[in-house]
């Protein structure tokens, strides 16, 4: 009871430091394919991930904004890499890449 009251508390305060107006980031999931893992040495399965801003009002996303970056994670072993690595199929020229 004593905690649950804390966390309401907080987000109250959070609500109103943060304002109407706010700012958020996403991680999205935009394509997938199959690269040459440099950890793993082989081929797997990866996600390539979008990093966005997007403004907010009352906490709810509402205009997306300029995508801050993004990576390739590799399925298997959950390494993340440049997104240049894809496409890339020369075990011995990935690792120095990412040496
Ligand atoms: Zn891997």
């Amino acid at each position: 009871m004593n905690l649950l009251m804390q966390q309401v508390s907080h987000a109250q305060k959070r609500a109103a430091v943060g304002g109407i107006l706010g700012r958020d980031t996403v991680t999205r999931s935009v394509a997938g394919g199959i690269f040459v893992c440099a950890s793993e040495r082989t081929q797997r399965a990866y996600w390539h991930y979008h990093v966005r801003r997007w403004f907010t009002l009352f906490g709810v996303k509402v205009l997306p904004g300029r995508i801050l970056g993004d990576y390739v994670e590799c399925f298997s072993c959950r390494s993340t890499y440049d997104p240049r690595i894809v496409g890339s199929t020369h075990p011995s020229l990935l690792l120095e890449e990412t040496g």
